[in-house]
């Protein structure tokens, strides 16, 4: 799945979601540039919820992905995954129907 991002001008740096302001070099808005990146990655690390905010079943499991584009996004874990979470798992990105961005593991 293809994801909006924005890119920086100036320091280069991809941003998921877009933003009007780069969150790393702080270039203000109307300069980034809207782009589409492939929502492929890996896990960097991951937990798990038991007591997760309301509207959400236990466990909830998240993880932090790094794209290939060295973007680092946070994520649900999808629930068509039915792998087991590591450090390292190559993984999809997709979002849900509330537009939150979740992870499959890719063999
Ligand atoms: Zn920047």
């Amino acid at each position: 799945m293809l994801l909006k991002a924005s890119k920086c001008p100036d320091c280069e740096r991809i941003s998921i979601p877009s933003r009007t302001i780069c969150p790393y070099c702080g270039k203000k808005a109307g300069v980034s540039t809207n782009i589409e990146v492939e929502g492929l990655g890996h896990i960097i690390t991951f937990t798990e919820l038991h007591m997760p905010p309301e509207g959400f079943e236990p466990p909830l499991k998240m993880a932090l992905v790094k794209l290939t584009t060295d973007t680092m996004i946070l994520c649900l874990e999808d629930e068509a995954n039915h792998e087991e979470i590591y450090i390292g798992a190559p993984v999809e990105i997709s979002s849900d129907s509330s537009d939150r961005f979740t992870f499959c593991i890719k063999d």
